[in-house]
Parts: C-alpha cells; sequence; structure tokens
C-alpha cells in the first residue's frame, strides 16, 4: 500500500532532490481509509502533494507523503445561466480550464496556464490577470487529517484572500482536499483591466473580447513570460507581492519617489519583482539564481538541492527587508528537512 524512499525529485517543478519517507499515489478515494489509520497507527506525519510546482521540499520528508491523483470532473447541476461542476482533486487545473471553456462555463479564463491541480487550487487561493479562483469556488470538500473525517467547507469558510485562505492558516496542512465544487456563469463581462492583458489585447486590436480570446492572449503572455518548469526548474513566483497601508506606503514613496505600485482595496501592492531587481539580484551567474527576465522566478537549473534555494531567498529577504523595511513573504510552501 505505501512504498518506502520514494524519489520526490521528478514530482517537483523545482526539481530538488527530495526523498519521501514513505510515499503513496492516491487514485481513488477508498485507498484514503486504510491509508490514514496506516499513518496513524505509526505516528506519521502526512505531506499532501499535489503537481509539486507550489513547494520546496527538503531532502528528506519524514512520515507518509500523499500524492494526490484522484479524477474525475461531474456537472451537479446547469441551466441557461449557470452550471455547478464538481472537479476530483487531481484533475490538471488547466485541462479543466479548457473543459470549461469548450462547454461555454466562464470565469476562469484567466487562470489559464497556471500549473498544477484543481485541489491545490484553493491551497492560495490561485490568481492571475485580475481573477482569483475563490471567487468561483462552492464547496471543497476534504478529509482531516490524519483522522480522516470528511469536511465541507462553503466559500466563506474557505476565507479567501490574495494568494491565501484558511487552509494556509487555521488549517494548514490539516487537510487533504479531496474535490472541489465550481459555481460557473454562463454570461460574464471578462475581466480585461490587469495592465498586461489590457496592454495585450490593445496592440492585436482585440475590442470587446469574448472568454475564449482572453484565454488565448493570457495563454500566449503566459508562455512568452514566465520560464516553463519543464524547460528551467522554478516555482512561479517565489514571493508574494508587498501589500502596504497607507501610512507605510507614503513612507517608501518618500524614500524611494517612483516606486511602482498597484492600488486594490487591499491596499497598495508593490511589485516584489521590482523590490528584487533594485537589490541587485536580477543577474545571470549561480548555480541557483533570479531568473534574468524575471526577479521574482527563482530557477534552478542544475537540480541543486534546496538548501541553496532557501540561502537565497533568505539573502533576498534580507536584502530587500534593509533597503526598503518591507519582510517579503514566500509564496511556495516548505517541507521536510533541509540540509545545504
Ligand atoms: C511557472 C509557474 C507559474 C505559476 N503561476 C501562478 C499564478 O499565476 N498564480 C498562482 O496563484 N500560482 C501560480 N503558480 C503556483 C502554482 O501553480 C499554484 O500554487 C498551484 O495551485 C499549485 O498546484 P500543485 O498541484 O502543483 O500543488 P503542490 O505544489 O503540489 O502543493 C502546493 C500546496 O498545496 C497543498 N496541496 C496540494 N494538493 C492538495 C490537496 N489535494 N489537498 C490538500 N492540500 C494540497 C500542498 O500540501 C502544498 O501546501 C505558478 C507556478 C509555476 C511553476
Amino acid at each position: 500500500m505505501t512504498r518506502d524512499h520514494v524519489d520526490l525529485q521528478p514530482l517537483n517543478t523545482l526539481r530538488v532532490p527530495a526523498m519521501a519517507e514513505h510515499f503513496a499515489e492516491v487514485t481513488v478515494s477508498s485507498q484514503l481509509e486504510g491509508l490514514l489509520a496506516h499513518a496513524r497507527s505509526n505516528r506519521w506525519p502526512i505531506t499532501v502533494l499535489g503537481e509539486g510546482s507550489n513547494v520546496v521540499l527538503g531532502n528528506v520528508l519524514p512520515g507518509l507523503v500523499l500524492l494526490q491523483r484522484c479524477k474525475g470532473i461531474s456537472v451537479l447541476e446547469e441551466d441557461d445561466s449557470r452550471a455547478r461542476v464538481q472537479v476530483a482533486a487531481g484533475e490538471n487545473w488547466h485541462s479543466f480550464v479548457r473543459w470549461c471553456l469548450e462547454r461555454g462555463y466562464l470565469g476562469l479564463e484567466n487562470l489559464a496556464l497556471i500549473p498544477g491541480s484543481v485541489g491545490a487550487a484553493p491551497i492560495q487561493n490561485i490568481g492571475a490577470y485580475g481573477v482569483e479562483v475563490g471567487e468561483f469556488i462552492e464547496t471543497v470538500h476534504c478529509r482531516l487529517l490524519p483522522n480522516g473525517e470528511h469536511k465541507v467547507l462553503d466559500r466563506g469558510a474557505c476565507d479567501f484572500g490574495y494568494r491565501d485562505s484558511v487552509f494556509k492558516r487555521d488549517l494548514s496542512d490539516a487537510t487533504l482536499i479531496e474535490s472541489v465544487t465550481f459555481q460557473l456563469p454562463k454570461a460574464r463581462e471578462p475581466v480585461t483591466s490587469y495592465p498586461t492583458l489590457a496592454n495585450y489585447l490593445e496592440a492585436y486590436d482585440i475590442v470587446d473580447p469574448d472568454a475564449q480570446q482572453v484565454f488565448e492572449a493570457v495563454v500566449e503572455i503566459r508562455s512568452n513570460r514566465l520560464p516553463d518548469p519543464a524547460e528551467l526548474p522554478n516555482v512561479g513566483s517565489f514571493f508574494k507581492n508587498p501589500v502596504l497601508a497607507e501610512e507605510a506606503f507614503t513612507s517608501l514613496a518618500a524614500g524611494h519617489p517612483g516606486v511602482p505600485h498597484y492600488d486594490d482595496p487591499v491596499g497598495h501592492k508593490i511589485p516584489a519583482a521590482w523590490l528584487i531587481e533594485q537589490c541587485g539580484f536580477k543577474r545571470r551567474e549561480g548555480a541557483v539564481r533570479v531568473h534574468a527576465d524575471h526577479a521574482l522566478v527563482i530557477i534552478n537549473p542544475e537540480h541543486r538541492p534546496a538548501g541553496e534555494i532557501v540561502a537565497l531567498a533568505r539573502d533576498i529577504v534580507g536584502a530587500v527587508q534593509a533597503r526598503f523595511g518591507i519582510l517579503l513573504e514566500q509564496e511556495p510552501r516548505r517541507y521536510g528537512i533541509f540540509e545545504q
């Protein structure tokens, strides 16, 4: 039922060498009862992995690593205005976005090409180009670790925020998500206000785009801007963009006139990439380094151990804090034991 000493290097997009003490791939929910009982009786801690595109894994992950690979999409209900769709956690996110568009279920087109699984989407409330997934989530069905109790959280209980949810706070690493139910409209004005997307549409003279055109634009922009983890190992943005309240922003702007910022209801969002670039990290040398075109992305072309990535991240956080007084928060989550 479980395997020992399993290599996790192919299962994380940073391609760091990592080993699971014990490992199981979950393909049907009925396996879970036994696996959780087995972990409980052995007092193994449990780590859940999807497609490994937002984790930094240490050399060894003690206990049991569960790879969530359950598949299946069911339309629970559909009328002229919307569809309710339940999706198993192991489905690939981008394939699901495409599936929705093919059926005229709208809203997720701005989130095209985000790597990873459907089950991980609620964890950090994935977002891109002005849209966050939480808006479309009706319920999240999960099991509490390690007792296996079923729990259904509605959108309110998920408490979604910017790259944040209850799954990163009160329920941090305490659940295995089995499926997510989405409510998707069939008519919706596409969201095109995000500057990169708006500029792209303008450059190609696309006026009043439909969801399919937004999807295609997002795919094109992302393919040009972000390194493909299959070619250049990375986990996307390594840090969240800091959000400053009025007073903190005024004092930052006084010391650093011209600091870029996007204002939204939560405050002034400062591009972490700009802060990192100002501190001189956007350079090409080093086995583990900041991407030359995208300072928010740490790349690991030589498949070095996670300790080296953590060390670079620590240097970046220290430099940004010393220069700007801003504490960057890491986006990918860390698991296991780290050795340099
Ligand atoms: C090139 C690139 C671009 C990216 N762009 C974006 C972006 O634009 N916006 C964005 O929001 N993110 C982005 N990401 C981050 C990543 O794609 C998302 O966080 C994605 O949701 C991670 O999915 P995953 O299946 O790979 O999760 P993993 O990396 O396997 O896991 C991430 C976290 O979720 C937990 N988890 C995973 N599955 C489950 C489950 N079934 N039950 C409980 N917990 C689970 C894990 O324990 C871990 O804490 C990007 C990553 C890359 C590599």
